[in-house]
């Protein structure tokens, strides 16, 4: 029984390893230095396997889930109206905000009677589901191509409206992830989510 173990290999990389003795070459290590250099000289001619980031950038696919955006509506209000189904539904628990009553006079900025005075989403806890964008009733949140900025201050990866918030004249375009079974469900008034 014992036998038959031994002969069970893992891998066939396996080597039986020896105490053999060093010879005087192997001892100077040069010819191992040598053929290291002689590898890392090949790479010289090599196609490069690293871009120049930020200037340059891969390209992602077109259903890439990266840094959020809240949206406005034609007339600039934004969408969100603080229901919280988004933080609801983030299984990260990444999402936070607070809600308020939109006064007579701010009818111009915010589209619904409530919004989110306060709307953060923690950028470290967040996994990019898309959780967020398909429980929004409002079309308010969607994922986008743009990638989160490195920051050397856990703090800075907490996203607040002044990061999230789309300006209104530099609208980012969302139209590749509304899809039209997308927008056909969301525009479903027999589905409770829509109501
Ligand atoms: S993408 Fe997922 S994890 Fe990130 S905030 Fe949205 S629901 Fe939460
Ligand atoms: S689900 Fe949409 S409308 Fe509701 S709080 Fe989240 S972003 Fe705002």
């Amino acid at each position: 029984m014992n036998q038959d173990l031994n002969k069970i290999k893992l891998t066939d990389r396996s080597q039986v390893v020896s105490n053999k003795k060093m010879t005087l070459l192997e001892k100077f290590y040069l010819p191992a230095i040598f053929k290291g250099l002689y590898v890392t000289f090949t790479h010289l001619f090599r196609k490069k396997t690293t871009i120049q980031f930020p200037e340059v950038k891969r390209p992602v696919s077109s259903i890439y889930r990266g840094m959020h955006v809240l949206k406005r509506d034609e007339e600039g209000r934004e969408r969100c109206t603080a229901c919280g189904l988004c933080a609801l539904s983030c299984p990260a628990e990444a999402i936070t905000m607070v809600a308020k009553e939109r006064l007579e006079s701010e009818k111009h900025l915010y589209r619904e009677e409530k919004y989110a005075a306060v709307y953060e989403i923690n950028m470290l806890r967040c996994i990019y589901c898309g959780d967020c964008e398909t429980a929004c009733p409002k079309e308010a949140i969607f994922l986008t191509d743009r990638f989160v900025p490195s920051e050397e201050a856990r703090d800075n990866f907490i996203y607040g409206k002044d990061k999230l918030l789309e300006p209104i004249d530099a609208r980012i375009d969302v139209s590749k992830r509304q899809t039209p079974e997308v927008l056909a469900f969301k525009k479903d008034k027999t589905q409770l989510h829509n109501k």
